[in-house]
């Protein structure tokens, strides 16, 4: 293996990458390093996110770059904002000890007057994703005709996220005699087709097999269908209570939808995607990095250039459409030598894509069971105790408290000082996942909670045919009440006067609450309801079934979720908020459920 020095990187640029803990050169850096500064050739580099590849452009241009003139000599394109801010970043911290090498970062969402005014002041390199980088050229702020060096960060995804035809502009204003460095994790035949039309006899060099996953990660899958999904997603979450991942969606608002569900239920997790302003996405980060959030859910746009380094888990809530984009996420862990574990919820339909996924990363997937209510609670304890072994005692200020706490623990024994404290903690686990199912008996409507009289609490409400009201005014009605957007509505019957409702258990605090508070107003008439006892006459439906439900809006479905959920120790009982999570008042379930992987304090 070379060191920098012998890859042929001046000296203030070695002292630097020390200075970054950078010992030796990567695969990927040990073959591109030398062949951009010795050749002029284009080249054609097939590297991931987390193989070093940002020095393996970067090293060699700022060793090439004429630092003392203040021209635009390379310019380095990168799909989003925060890869391009990450390479920015990381040529700045290369080039602390070149004095007159500049960088300026261009890109969407950010004020273009405030770039125009860096541009003016004059940049060697140039970093910038495709849509800005065009703006600016129009705008004649960004003159690219000296450029040496020509950058194709992540290729794939730039054509994945549709900048070709920007890429087609930016391209004609660079002149023919620049050397063109394209880097990518995948070659489909976009890829191909940009390497074809725009480079001349590219040297091709790669940072292993060509699209082939790491060693570091294993492959797993979770046989699930629509209902127990989330459930499945949740699971895996409580098993590891240390977790720290992105779980992967198709969708933004497949994304939000899952980062809501599981705030709600009160994980470390955050939504990351394009309907968030950029304040919001750097909050989101932020978080992310210094781990108060530990679940990042997110699109694979957004993720990309997310540079951490330990991640444990990638979770695929959804498979990417495009089969490649799976390397781009499990990619994401197993990196910097550390062990990790991309795994993935499939329907029996989805399981299909499995194979061709295969042969990309040349890997098996494993089959993995979803864990029982009894494995998490296993986990959990025995995370518990770690916990419990790893506290650090302060004791000179529990010292004073000591005395009066002895005394009121005296009677008992040891063994039952030891079964308490656990059980403190231990207990909310304990009864959430009590007579939970078994997730991966799928044959059975094992996940799906039959909806019974028994959990459904009957409200009176003093309005009915004469009124004109039917089962979908009143489902109407009762939905304007903003009582919670997965409730269950049960049985319906309207009688001429008076009429009645089922409305999940859960539930029956706040539907009062809310028709008290809103005293809607039904044709002239204000409604009010109240709890009744009043069993349901012999000609309704007995078979437990919903006869109307809202069918869109989340009617319909349980929102509760594991069977053997007991109140108290449901932690999607909480109430619902629509605002961000770090907006979110703590609760006390959040502390209760500290130590198991949620909200931590
Ligand atoms: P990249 O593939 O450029 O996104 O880099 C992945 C991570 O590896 C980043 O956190 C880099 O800071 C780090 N890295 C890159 N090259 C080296 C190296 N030679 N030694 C140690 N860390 C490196």
């Amino acid at each position: 293996m070379s060191t920098f020095l012998e890859l042929g990187l001046k000296e203030p640029i070695t002292r630097a990458l020390l200075d970054l803990g950078y010992e030796n050169p990567t695969v990927i850096q040990e073959k591109a390093i030398p062949q951009i500064i010795s050749s002029k050739s284009d080249l054609k580099a097939f590297a991931q996110t987390g193989t070093g590849k940002t020095a393996a452009f970067s090293l060699p241009i700022l060793q090439l770059v004429d630092e003392n003139n203040s021209n635009t000599q390379a310019i380095i394109l990168s799909p989003t904002r925060e890869l391009a801010v990450q390479i920015g970043k990381n040529i700045q911290d290369f080039s602390k000890y070149l004095k007159n090498l500049k960088v300026v970062t261009v890109y969407g969402g950010a004020s273009m007057e405030e770039q125009i005014r860096s541009l003016n002041k004059g940049a060697q390199i140039i970093v910038g994703t495709p849509g800005r980088t065009l703006d600016l050229i129009n705008r004649r702020a960004l003159k690219l005709g000296n450029v040496e060096w020509l950058v194709l960060d992540e290729a794939d995804e730039m054509l994945n996220m549709g900048f070709k035809e920007d890429l087609d502009n930016i391209l004609q204003v660079t002149p023919k005699t620049k050397q063109t460095l394209l880097f990518s994790a995948t070659f489909p035949a976009e890829v191909e087709a940009i390497s074809r039309n725009y480079m001349t006899k590219p040297v091709e060099i790669t940072s292993g097999q060509k699209n082939e996953s790491s060693d570091n990660v294993s492959h797993e899958y979770y046989l699930v269908n629509e209902s127990t999904r989330y459930l499945a997603l949740k699971r895996i979450a409580d098993l590891n209570p240390d977790i720290y991942g992105i779980i992967f969606c198709r969708t933004r608002r497949e994304t939000q939808e899952v980062a809501d569900k599981l705030i709600k239920d009160g994980y470390n997790a955050d939504a990351l995607h394009g309907d968030l302003s950029q304040a919001q996405r750097d909050s989101v980060m932020d978080k992310f990095h210094n781990k108060s959030v530990q679940l990042l859910v997110a699109t694979d746009v957004a993720a990309r250039g997310i540079d951490v380094n330990n991640l444990t888990h990638i979770i695929n809530h959804k498979l990417p459409d495009q089969i490649e984009n799976y390397n781009h996420r499990s990619g994401r862990t197993g990196r910097a030598g550390k062990k990790g574990i991309s795994l993935v919820l499939v329907n029996n339909k989805e399981k299909s894509k499995l194979r061709p996924i295969e042969k990309i990363i040349n890997k098996k997937f494993i089959e993995t069971r979803v864990p029982s209510g009894k494995e998490i609670c296993e986990s959990q304890l025995m995370h518990l105790i770690d916990r419990v072994k790893n506290t650090v005692v302060n004791e000179s200020e529990i010292q004073e408290f000591l005395p009066s706490i002895y005394k009121k623990l005296e009677d008992f024994s040891r063994e039952e000082l030891i079964k308490k404290f656990v059980s403190l903690e231990f207990n909310t686990f304990l009864s959430y996942y009590e007579n939970s199912k078994d997730l991966n008996d799928l044959s059975r409507e094992s996940s799906k909670t039959r909806v019974t009289s028994e959990n459904m609490t009957r409200f009176f409400i003093n309005i009915g045919r004469k009124d004109s009201l039917n089962p979908a005014k009143l489902i109407g009605l009762i939905n304007d009440q903003n009582i919670g957007n997965k409730i269950e509505i049960g049985a319906i019957d309207i009688l001429d006067t008076f009429s009645f409702f089922e409305i999940d258990k859960n539930f029956e605090e706040k539907t009062l609450e809310a028709f008290a508070s809103n005293q809607p107003d039904f044709e002239g008439r204000t409604v009010n309801i109240e709890v009744t006892k009043k069993e349901r006459s012999g000609n309704e439906r007995r078979d437990g079934k919903k006869p109307f439900a809202k069918k869109e809006g989340g009617f319909g479905r349980r929102r509760s979720d594991e069977g053997g959920a007991k109140k108290g120790a449901d932690f999607g009982g909480r109430k619902r908020t629509d605002r961000k999570f770090s907006d979110r008042p703590k609760t006390s379930v959040d502390k209760k459920a500290g130590g198991f992987g949620r909200k931590r304090k």
